[in-house]
């Protein structure tokens, strides 16, 4: 774990580009650690006004571009390759750094950055508000650093000073490579944060439902109850967590947990990581986002007529009113 980075080492321009979580996030702390930044946007971009407001140049991406000693890409991944062929490429200066958040973009070839020009990581291991806020207490957020592509022989140490600039290195900072970053990104979104989660409550709650129990009792049970486990989990592991629940709910996940989440699993799991580092899941992507997204239009519009969606979205309601309800008669 590195806990620094030259900060001086960013003498020349940053050029932002997106102000979006990420984007918002890193222009305002650079610029507070005394980095010049400009923020490059769309004209139309409705982000402009808020950037402007917070006191940061703006640009559009071509004008930040120029003349930027690091442009950092901070828009969607999927909107990279587009931007860069069309916006980044023709104004990058000689010898300007380019770096990114997460890996995707590079790993996968969508960017091939001409020889001459670093290539690095620097991926904040949180979302943008959080990266912010904890910069303004006087915290970080950890990050991961890596280097694609050192043309300079210093392009680590700049992936360090930008790290420490936006305050990683007061949280730590840990090298890794674009493959593991992007990889393991994947799958873990995938196969387990959302994707396997998403699954397990929904089959949780569809066979409570599907067994006579009342939506609202399987909406509490499968989902809502979800986040008091993870923060235990957070706090102190599995076993933390697993010290706080009953006896019985502790024989019975150790006992029933592995006959649900069973052997099969583990193995989909593997064809999922396998999927990831073939490359097909990022082709699948890719060509979903050529044809401009149907099926993921279709897989919101499906999830969003889900019992458990509908459910939900009355009884968050009802237990806000409630708690609204306390306050005021506090
Ligand atoms: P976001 O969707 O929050 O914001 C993207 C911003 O880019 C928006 O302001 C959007 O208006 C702008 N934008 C889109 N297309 C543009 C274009 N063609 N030209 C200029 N601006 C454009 O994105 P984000 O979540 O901050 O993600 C940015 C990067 O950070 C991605 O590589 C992502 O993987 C990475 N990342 C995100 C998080 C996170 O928690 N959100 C964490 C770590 C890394
Ligand atoms: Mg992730």
């Amino acid at each position: 774990m590195i806990k620094t980075g030259d900060v001086g080492l960013l003498t020349g321009k940053v050029a932002v580009l997106g102000y979006g979580s990420q984007g918002h996030a890193h222009a305002l702390n650079l610029a507070d650690s005394g980095i010049q930044v400009q923020v490059g946007l769309r004209p139309e971009s409705s982000s402009r006004a808020a950037a402007e407001e917070a006191g940061l140049a703006v640009g559009t991406v071509a004008e930040a571009v120029k003349d930027a000693q690091v442009v950092v890409f901070l828009v969607p991944d999927g909107d990279q390759k587009a931007l860069y062929d069309n916006e980044v490429a023709a104004n990058l200066a000689d010898g300007a750094t380019l770096l990114f958040a997460h890996g995707f973009a590079i790993h996968f070839g969508l960017i091939e950055p001409p020889a001459g020009h670093d290539v690095v990581m620097v991926a904040p291991k949180g979302p943008g508000h959080i990266v912010r806020r904890l910069y303004e207490e006087g915290f970080g957020t950890p990050a991961l650093i890596a280097v694609a592509q050192n043309a300079s022989g210093q392009a680590r140490e700049l992936a360090l000073a930008y790290a420490a600039a936006i305050g990683s290195g007061r949280a730590g900072i840990l090298e890794t490579t674009f493959k593991e970053e992007t990889e393991s990104d994947l799958f873990g979104e995938q196969a387990v944060l959302c994707g396997g989660v998403t699954q397990l409550i929904k089959y949780g709650f569809e066979t409570l439902v599907e067994a006579g129990y009342a939506p609202e009792v399987a909406y509490y049970e499968c989902l809502h109850e979800l986040k008091l486990i993870v923060d235990l989990i957070y706090e102190g592991g599995l076993e933390r967590m697993h010290y706080s629940i009953s006896d019985t709910a502790e024989f019975g996940s150790h006992v029933v947990g592995p006959r649900v989440v069973d052997e099969s699993v583990k193995e989909n799991m593997r064809v999922a990581l396998k999927a990831i580092q073939d490359g097909d899941f990022a082709r699948e992507w890719i060509a979903e986002m050529e044809r401009g997204r149907p099926s993921l239009a279709e897989y919101r519009s499906e999830l969003a007529a889900h019992q458990i969606e509908q459910v939900g979205k009355r009884l968050r309601a009802l237990g806000h009113r409630e708690v609204q309800g306390v306050h005021g008669v506090g």
